[in-house]
């Protein structure tokens, strides 16, 4: 046994390493379970490689990211796997599913006409107050890793998240509900560059989108959105059943 792997050994006993899905115990170095790594990876063709969503809404809306890469899919419902790897990714210090993530990323991006052309990776924000709280922002933690596996640089100096300036009370409950924070760009030149935009879940895409909007402000000529897991809706849910 090397000095590497007596030490690895001796940290899984003080803190044992376990499945962020299901809980059970892994060995050094694992990030999933066997069961839950099947369980969790979305095939690459079963999302849209424009928009990210299972179901694709590029005819409906614009995005503003060029493509999309996705690793998982996850219901807002406590006993599915990815949800959980989700909950214990922002809320526990097992960040697995973030090292999961941003090595599928880099398997999918490495077998992309695109590999090789990226100039950087960023990601989606967090407000400082809330990032203090928590410690860290997992977005970044996986644009981070997916820098290192991709050996290209990390930027967290172009986006930035701030509290609205417009008034609450010149605003309906919705456009309150809207206005609590708001995402800003860096003075930063990214003339004709081509950047991976990460975050951890695509919702509505309405931040991805609003992200990419102000990175192509910037002068980014390429924004390829990189996220762990996009939130089945319904009717998806009906078509994933049947
Ligand atoms: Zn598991
Ligand atoms: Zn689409």
């Amino acid at each position: 046994m090397t000095l590497t792997t007596l030490r690895a050994s001796l940290i899984n006993i003080v803190l044992p390493n376990r499945c962020p899905a299901c809980d059970r115990f892994l060995s050094a170095g694992e990030r999933l379970c066997p069961d839950c790594e099947t369980a969790v990876l979305l095939p690459h063709d079963d999302y849209c490689h424009s928009c990210g969503k299972m179901r694709c809404l590029c005819k409906k809306r614009t995005f503003a990211y060029d493509q999309a890469i996705v690793v998982s899919r996850y219901q807002s419902d406590p006993e599915d796997p990815v949800f959980r790897a989700i909950w214990a990714l922002k809320n526990s210090r097992n960040q697995n599913f973030a090292y999961f993530a941003a090595i599928i990323m880099a398997e999918r991006i490495k077998h992309s006409a695109d590999y090789g052309s990226f100039d950087l990776v960023t990601a989606v924000p967090m407000h400082r107050t809330k990032q203090r709280m928590r410690g860290f922002n997992q977005a970044a933690l996986i644009g981070r890793l997916l820098a290192q596996e991709l050996e290209i640089p990390y930027r967290d100096d172009l986006l930035f998240k701030e509290r609205s300036r417009i008034a609450q009370h010149n605003l309906n409950a919705a456009e309150r509900a809207r206005n609590v924070s708001t995402f800003g760009v860096n003075d930063v030149d990214l003339d004709g560059k081509r950047i991976l935009l990460c975050d951890d879940v695509l919702t509505t895409g309405n931040t991805l989108k609003r992200c990419a909007s102000l990175l192509r402000e910037a002068g980014a000529a390429h924004v390829y959105a990189a996220v762990a897991a996009v939130r089945l809706r319904s009717a998806e849910k009906e078509q994933s059943a049947g």
